[in-house]
């Protein structure tokens, strides 16, 4: 497995190979759910190659940046098990110079869910993405739906600026409890963590809830209040049309329209997100 932490190094490898080039950007802390991206890309493609770098300019200002976990030994060993070909660690220097100053922003599937909490994330996502497409040149980039606006964003992105580059998810994976997989759970104390699948228990009850033909505002009022009943400071709990997360107008779930019951939570002092798609 090739380790490269410069861009002059990876693409003198990049030259050199032929094939298909599977990609999985990541910021590393390594779970199953990474680990589920690397087995279905690599299944998929002849050289696959894994990206760790927890990227600055998708932090807001007081969020966790510092703090983000950061297990690169454990990271390394999953890779090799995953026959990774090459792990592309870049510095924060390699990436984003000193006097660098060239953003990329996609404008309406940012706004709504965590862009109005968090403010420039989106950009900064946008920005990593593509500079890392250009860097590692892939066929394919592989994207988890715990993410789920992040990939349709990315996805935008790719349509919009005619990337010659096939972006697609994987379902969200979880615990055997529901929880979906995070590098962020480790924030989360012992009774935090068991109180932590009732997000998702919430979203699925009030998906049926929605599915069995409920309006759409009563069941996401009863799924805010649910949460707050459950100790969780909703952000949002909101339902969304896919792939363009925009308002759905009807009074109840349509049937013809892929939807997203969408939510952010905060967990004491831990920020949690969790989707269900519909349709
Ligand atoms: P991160 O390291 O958190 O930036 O995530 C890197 C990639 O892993 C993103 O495409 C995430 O959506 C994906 N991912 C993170 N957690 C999960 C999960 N529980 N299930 C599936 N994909 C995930």
């Amino acid at each position: 497995m090739k380790k490269f932490s410069t861009i002059a190094e990876f693409t003198s490898w990049r030259k050199q190979i032929s094939g298909t080039v599977g990609f999985v950007p990541t910021m590393g802390a390594l779970h199953a759910g990474h680990k589920e991206l690397l087995r279905q890309m690599r299944k998929d493609c002849d050289q696959l190659v894994l990206s760790v770098f927890v990227n600055p300019t998708q932090f807001c200002a007081a969020e966790d940046f510092l703090k983000y976990p950061k297990t690169l030994e454990n990271d390394l060993a999953i890779a090799q098990i995953e026959k990774v070909d090459c792990v592309f660690l870049p510095s924060n220097e390699e990436i984003y110079p000193t006097s660098y100053s060239t953003y990329v922003e996609e404008l309406n599937l940012s706004q709504p869910l965590c862009g109005t909490f968090r403010p420039g994330h989106f950009k900064g996502v946008t920005t990593i993405v593509l500079k890392l497409f250009n860097i590692i040149k892939p066929t394919k980039a592989l994207f988890g739906l715990k993410d789920a606006q992040q990939f349709f964003v990315i996805q935008k992105m790719v349509k919009d600026l005619n990337l010659d580059i096939q972006v697609d998810a994987i379902p969200t994976v979880r615990e055997p409890d529901g929880l979906a997989l995070s590098s962020r759970n480790i924030y989360l104390s012992n009774l935090e963590r068991e109180r932590a699948p009732f997000l998702y228990k919430i979203l699925k009850e009030q998906e049926r809830t929605l599915l069995n033909g409920e309006r759409i505002t009563e069941t996401l009022r009863h799924g805010i209040q649910k949460l707050t009943d459950a100790s969780f400071q909703v952000q949002y709990f909101e339902l969304l049309k896919l792939p363009l997360l925009e308002k759905l107008e009807s009074l109840t779930l349509p049937t013809d329209q892929p939807s997203m019951l969408a939510t952010a939570v905060f967990l004491g002092k831990t920020r949690l997100i969790d989707n269900v798609l519909m349709g």
